[in-house]
This record gives C-alpha cells, sequence and structure tokens, in this order.
C-alpha cells in the first residue's frame, strides 16, 4: 500500500492495513496511548491485518534503517508502544480470541485486550490468568508475565502459554513453543518484547466462573495499619483459589458504592475466588468481618464483569506515573512505610495497589521461564496519577510522592516487576528485575533472535556480544 499525503510517500511492499502518516486523518488518534503524558511523533503508524502486514511492516522498517516500537493494548506505562521518528507497528486491529472449549485452549492475537479474551472465553465457562483491568493489552501483560487474580491457582500468564507465533527481527515468521525454538520460548515467557513481534498466543483455559465470589472490602485509611497486619496473615493461610489484590487510595467513584464515600481516603482488599461461590464464602468470611468496613461489596458476581469492575478507574488519557517493587514480606515495617506513604499523594487518583503472589506461582521452578519473581510474597506498585488539566498542580508533586513512597520501602524491597517500570526505571531496573543468571539467558537468546537490537522500544535486553 502506499500513502501520499506527505513528500516524500512511504510505500510498504504487501501491505494491506492502513498507514497513517503525520497528514492522515487519525494519525493523532492512532498515536495517543492509554498514559496521555506520552506524545510521541512516528514517521509512520503501521495498522497490521494481519501476519502477513506484520512481516511487511517489519522489512520494510529494517530495510530502511527505521525505529521500531510495537504496540499491543498500548498500556505500557512508559510508552514503549510508540517511538519518534520510526515505524510503528500497531497491531490494534488483531484483536480475535478463538476458544477450542474441548482441549481448552485459545488462540488469542496479539492485539487483543484481556477483556475480549475474557468475554470469549467466559462463553464456554473458562478463562485462564490475565490482568486486572480489562483494557490492557494481553501481548504487552503475558511477555512480562502476567499477574493477576486468577494466578495462585493457575499460574501467572506466561505459565498458561503453550505456544506462541512470532515475526521475527528478520520478518521470519516462527512458532515457539516447548518443542520449536524452546529458547525463543523460554525467553518469550517474561522476557518482553525483545525477541520479535508476537502475532498469536495459545493458552490453555481453565473452568472458572461464570459466577465466582468476588469483589472489595473498603476499610477507612485510618484503619490501614490494623487491616494489613490482619490481612498478611489471612493472605498467607488463603487456598490456592483465593485472588487478592490491595488498593490503597480513595474510594473510586464506581456505581456500585455510595455516593457519600466517594473520593474518601480508604483501603481496600479485592478478592477473587477461582472455585465454588459457597467455598469462596468460607475463604473470605473473616476478611469480611474484620473491623468496621465502610462498604462491602464482596457477593457472587460474573466473573468478566469483576475483571472489567475497575476500568474506568483508570481511564485513557489521564496521566501516569509508576514506582513499583516486590516485597519479601509485609512486616510490621513494612506495613509501618505504606500506611505512611499511601495517602500522602495530592491527587485524589493516586493510589497503591498490591498484589499478592504465591501459591501456583511460587510452585513453578526459578528458570523454568524468564519471569524471575516467583518467590515474592507481595508485589506493590505506586500510581501517580492526574489529569492532564492538572499538570500544573499535579505533574511535579504526583511522581514525586510516588519516588519518596518508593524510596521509603528501600529497606523491603525484594526485585521488581518488569511490567511496571517506567521510564526512568529502565536503563538501571532491568537487571533488578531479572536478577543476573536469567538477565545473561536472555541477552544470549536475544542475540540469536535480535543480534542488532532492532527491538529497542521496551524493557530491553541487550545482546550478548559474540
Ligand atoms: C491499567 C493497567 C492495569 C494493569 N494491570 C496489570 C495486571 O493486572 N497484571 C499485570 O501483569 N500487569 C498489569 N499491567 C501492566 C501491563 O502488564 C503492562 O503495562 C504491559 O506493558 C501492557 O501491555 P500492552 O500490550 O497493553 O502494552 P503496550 O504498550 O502495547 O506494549 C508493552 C510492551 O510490549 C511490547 N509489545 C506489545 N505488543 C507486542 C506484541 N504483539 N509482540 C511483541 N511485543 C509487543 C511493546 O513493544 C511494549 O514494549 C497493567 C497496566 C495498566 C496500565
Amino acid at each position: 500500500m502506499t500513502v501520499t499525503q506527505t513528500s516524500p510517500p512511504i510505500a510498504i511492499d504487501e501491505f494491506r492495513g492502513e498507514v497513517l502518516l503525520p497528514a492522515s486523518p487519525g494519525y493523532d488518534t492512532a498515536r495517543r496511548i492509554w498514559n496521555g503524558a506520552i506524545d510521541r511523533h512516528p514517521t509512520c503508524i503501521a495498522r497490521c491485518t494481519g501476519v502477513a502486514d506484520v512481516v511487511a511492516a517489519v522489512r520494510f522498517a529494517r530495510e530502511n534503517d527505521l525505529e521500531i516500537a510495537v504496540r499491543g493494548g498500548g498500556h505500557n506505562v512508559a510508552g514503549t508502544a510508540l517511538c519518534d521518528h520510526g515505524v510503528v507497528i500497531d497491531l490494534s486491529e488483531m484483536r480475535a480470541v478463538s476458544v477450542d472449549p474441548a482441549r481448552r485452549t485459545a488462540w488469542v492475537q496479539g492485539g487483543a485486550l484481556w477483556g475480549d479474551v475474557d468475554h470469549e472465553t467466559q462463553a464456554h465457562g473458562l478463562a485462564t490468568t490475565g490482568g486486572i483491568i480489562g483494557h490492557t493489552g494481553v501481548a504487552g501483560l503475558t511477555l512480562g508475565g502476567g499477574i493477576g487474580f486468577l494466578m495462585r491457582k493457575y499460574g501467572l500468564a506466561v505459565d498458561n502459554l503453550l505456544a506462541v507465533e512470532v515475526v521475527t527481527a528478520e520478518g521470519s515468521v516462527v512458532r515457539a513453543s516447548a518443542d520449536e525454538h524452546p529458547d525463543l520460548f523460554w525467553a518469550l515467557r517474561g522476557g518482553g518484547g525483545n525477541f520479535g513481534v508476537v502475532t498469536a498466543f495459545r493458552f490453555s483455559l481453565h473452568p472458572v466462573g461464570p459466577l465466582v465470589m468476588a469483589g472489595p472490602v473498603f476499610w477507612a485509611a485510618d484503619d490501614t495499619t490494623d487491616v494489613l497486619r490482619f490481612y498478611r496473615d489471612f493472605a498467607a493461610d488463603a487456598p490456592d483459589e483465593l485472588g487478592s489484590v490491595v488498593r490503597l487510595g480513595t474510594v473510586p467513584p464506581l456505581p456500585d458504592i455510595p455516593e457519600d464515600l466517594h473520593w474518601r481516603p480508604a483501603i481496600a482488599v479485592a478478592c477473587c475466588y477461582a472455585g465454588a461461590i459457597e467455598d469462596g464464602k468460607r475463604a473470605v468470611r473473616d476478611l469480611r468481618r474484620f473491623g468496621t468496613p465502610l462498604v462491602d461489596l464482596l457477593a457472587p458476581s460474573r466473573y468478566a464483569a469483576f475483571q472489567g469492575g475497575m476500568d474506568d478507574t483508570v481511564l485513557h488519557g489521564w496521566h501516569y506515573y509508576w514506582k513499583a517493587t516486590n516485597l519479601a514480606g509485609l512486616s510490621d515495617a513494612a506495613i509501618a512505610v505504606i500506611a505512611d506513604h499511601a495517602y500522602a499523594a495530592r491527587s485524589a487518583r493516586s493510589y497503591a495497589a498490591m498484589f499478592h503472589m504465591g501459591g501456583a506461582v511460587a510452585r513453578v521452578p526459578y528458570d523454568a521461564t524468564a519471569y524471575a519473581g516467583r518467590d515474592v510474597a507481595h508485589n506493590i506498585i505506586i500510581d501517580a496519577v492526574w489529569l492532564p488539566d492538572e499538570s500544573g498542580t499535579h505533574g511535579a508533586t504526583e511522581p514525586a510522592w510516588a519516588r519518596r513512597f518508593l524510596q521509603a520501602l528501600e529497606p523491603h524491597r525484594a526485585g521488581v516487576y518488569v511490567n511496571f517500570l517506567d521510564a526512568d526505571d529502565r536503563s538501571g531496573r532491568v537487571r533488578e528485575a531479572y536478577g543476573d543468571r536469567i538477565y545473561r539467558r536472555l541477552a544470549e537468546v536475544k542475540a540469536a533472535y535480535d543480534p542488532e537490537n532492532a527491538f529497542h522500544h521496551n524493557t530491553n535486553i541487550r545482546p550478548v556480544s559474540s
């Protein structure tokens, strides 16, 4: 296809999708991603319709020595889905999900969102571990590991990966699985977008729902220390079926929550029990009885609806800045730091979220995949959020809050989840995310599949030099 709005025209041989140039209608919309603070101007955005388009776009970029960025769901907080002056290989039109209910597997295209996967798999009463926000991309989330409510029962997203179809830096299409290109398959399960453009993922699925015992319980922020001390023991004793995430910030203005509570500082524990409703009720009973909740929304819920329940609390176009760390445990000292800092942000939209790890995640051997954080108990993300027109008041204060919070957690840190790294972490903290051994092995696979580091708009692994 040739597009001629600018001079010189850009012609991508064998490309059937849309090629958006700066003068094309829709270019400015297409270069927007989830984090509204990211403002980049690619030379062109190649909207792929299928594998052949991805091959054409990769070859075009390589032959013309252009930068390459790959866009899946566009949620990476650092904006790695976009580059300036290069080609964005945009998979946002490739969102098909094809379920094989008899085999309990699904093929998912590289631009799909988790809401697409939950929607299609739940039609068969099935699900796999995915993110906790429906508009997050499957690709970036899975390639970094993939944590979510089902992980303690069914493992990380990468633990459910059976095969991956990839377009390599040379523009070849390869299938990676335990039997085909096993080195590449290992690296793709945690090593991020370093090894090629993934056009499709094959996941294993499990019976989940459609009704599950799920939802958040909120307490006033003043109760944070007590709630976290209780939660530490509650989570440690929880069955694998029970996934939980603690959210510290304000009560979001969701339709199910009484209006007089909206924006009030609060701690919430959101749970999802991947099993029978009655067992789920028993598993969360003590949590619901603890202290004096402001509101308790734990109830039998449709799994897919629960997964999308918080989507409106982190909308596209707002400005975001993240800091994150894994926590070895929740000591009283760590809890004190969290209680001191969690509510010190100025923006009512800023919050911290803490994922309970363990269970099936911890039972996979350390070097079975490239995901390195299997032995940690909790993983906390500090999410500074402000509206675009609040940049004058919050654009500096919110990131400063996140950095202070992380700094205070220093004695309790135990690595970091690669998908939670922001732009200013990418030079120093990539090795922290992987550790030396896994990083070294990733660098060797990188040298085999992308020796010139064509795919570097990501949490980059540098190829080992031969
Ligand atoms: C609101 C929100 C909620 C989140 N919740 C969770 C959660 O519950 N669990 C969790 O684990 N993480 C979560 N994350 C983090 C998430 O895993 C990362 O932001 C991830 O990068 C998102 O992937 P994406 O495809 O949407 O992003 P993108 O920005 O499109 O891509 C991220 C990276 O992956 C690369 N990439 C994208 N698509 C492909 C592809 N098809 N082939 C090769 N490389 C590709 C990109 O080049 C980029 O470097 C969340 C993020 C947000 C913003």
